[in-house]
């Protein structure tokens, strides 16, 4: 029989109907048998009575077999039915758990068994070892919240898909094998096997792809982008997460700014009604504003912290484009400059003279922005230097050689000169957003399969070795490790 999803089996009353999916609870009371039974859209409870035969079946489920079971839709008058029909009528959403109705069960099959599951998949995982749950993600994601969780991060992406395609973006893929590029953090490298003792490096954001995009005449460019910083993991940092990625051409700050926070708007009031925005448009800071009246450049303007509803954005802007690496452990290093958040920003206006002559550089203001949220940065981005002299005199101060710049930036500086338009984007921290947007503590809790604490997933127990004929065909010797003292 053709499957009925659970959140649509009330429209069956008085059919008959099948339903696939797990057994959740299963309460056998001798003549009768009580299941919820689970599938992706909800849960509903089936029935068995007066049907020895089903009853011989029914006696041997246990939680989590996944079952296709065939019955009758009643409607359900108990308690919880009534409260779950008061709700719907006041708020006109079902419940995950469907109560109005149940299922008296003619039929079931099993479709397959499982083991006794680790932990229970009825309730919040929130409070169970997190060890275990990474181990056991396949069960930790069938939890209702975590269910929950991977649905809406697929609802906003989808929302973010739509609104960027109905304003002319073209969700372009750029490559996973890339080159080193100086974006502040440690790459991943990958050997490669056709170029002996050479790397790719995995992309810590596709910062220069999606610029060279914007030499390429694609105009507006967004993608969910993976990148990958190999940083040590303190606090909730993840090697590798997610971007909403964007850029675009002939664009102001003032153009970048609005899009983005229109999009942001969107997705909470068609996806999270519940919540509000405590001010719009966002308010807009500076830099150095919000160091003096926070202490910080990611201030948590909420008025009422307490309220996991509230969503109080606002926009950093005008952050200085160089610092000194005075707190470097390098003594070498002492008093070079480096960038603040990106080498390929562009200054404000008025101090593309003192970028282009490297003058009064202390002062240089970027036009970089970030997009805050409840004390955490979501985003940041920059209007791009797309004249190749401006990029190399902003390279000179960072102090790059000739030759370095050569090597590393050659082909920046040729696509700029080939008559690249003024540009310049974003990137959201997706993971981040849908946290905070979920009211979660961590990422871990909205990334399908994180790694913990250690870079490491307990499920798939990586990294690992590789075998000895692998890193002959790479060219690659292990040297021993040093003894930990
Ligand atoms: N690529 C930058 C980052 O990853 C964001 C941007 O400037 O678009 O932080």
């Amino acid at each position: 029989m053709k499957r009925t999803l659970i959140k649509n089996v009330h429209n069956e009353l008085g059919n008959i109907v099948t339903i696939k999916g797990w057994i959740d609870v299963a309460r056998n009371q001798g003549k009768m048998a009580f299941f919820d039974f689970r599938d992706v859209s909800g849960k509903v409870q089936g029935v068995v009575f007066d049907k020895p035969e089903v009853m011989e079946v029914a006696k041997t489920l246990r939680p989590e077999w996944v079952v296709a079971v065939t019955g009758i839709v009643n409607e359900r008058n108990d308690k919880s039915a009534k409260e779950f029909k008061e709700n719907l009528a006041n708020t006109g959403t079902r419940e995950f758990f469907i109560k109005d109705v149940e299922i008296e069960i003619t039929e079931i099959e099993v479709l397959n068994q499982a083991d006794t599951p680790t932990f229970e998949i009825t309730e919040s995982t929130g409070g169970i070892n997190e060890e275990v749950r990474l181990k056991n993600r396949y069960l930790d994601l069938r939890t209702e919240r975590m269910q929950n969780n991977m649905q809406m991060r697929h609802r906003v992406a989808k929302l973010c898909r739509d609104y960027l395609d109905e304003q002319g973006f073209l969700e372009l893929e750029t490559p996973i094998l890339t080159k080193s590029t100086p974006e502040g953090a440690r790459d991943y490298v990958v050997p490669a096997r056709l170029s002996p003792h050479q790397f790719y490096a995995l992309p810590q954001s596709p910062q220069q792809y999606k610029q060279l995009l914007m030499s390429s005449g694609m105009e507006r460019y967004f993608q969910f982008a993976r990148c990958m910083r190999d940083e040590d993991l303190r606090g909730d940092r993840q090697p590798e997460f997610t971007q909403l990625d964007l850029e675009i051409s002939f664009a102001t700050e003032e153009d970048i700014i609005t899009l983005n926070e229109e999009l942001l708007v969107k997705i909470v009031t068609e996806l999270y009604p519940e919540k509000r925005i405590q001010q719009i448009p966002f308010p807009r800071i500076s830099y150095t504003e919000s160091m003096e009246k926070y202490g910080n450049d990611r201030p948590d303007l909420r008025e009422d912290k307490n309220d996991p509803n509230v969503l109080a954005f606002c926009w950093i802007v005008d952050f200085p484009f160089f610092e000194k690496t005075a707190d470097s452990d390098d003594p070498q290093a002492q008093g070079e400059w480096t960038f603040t958040h990106n080498p390929f920003s562009l200054s404000k206006p008025e101090h593309i003279e003192n970028l282009k002559s490297r003058q009064n550089i202390k002062d240089i203001v970027a036009a970089q922005y970030d997009i805050v949220l409840n004390g955490y940065e979501i985003g940041g981005g920059s209007v791009r230097a797309h004249d190749p002299e401006i990029l190399q005199s902003i390279l000179r101060i960072l102090g790059h050689s000739d030759e370095k710049i050569e090597t590393n930036f050659g082909h920046m500086l040729r696509a700029l000169g080939s008559g690249t338009p003024p540009h310049g984007g974003i990137a959201w921290g997706f993971d981040r957003l849908m946290m905070i947007l979920q009211n979660e503590k961590t990422i871990r809790e909205v990334i399908a399969f994180p790694k913990n604490g250690e870079g490491r997933d307990p499920m798939m127990d990586s990294p690992s070795e590789i075998s000895q004929e692998q890193l002959d065909e790479l060219h690659l010797e292990l040297k021993p490790l040093k003894k930990e003292s």
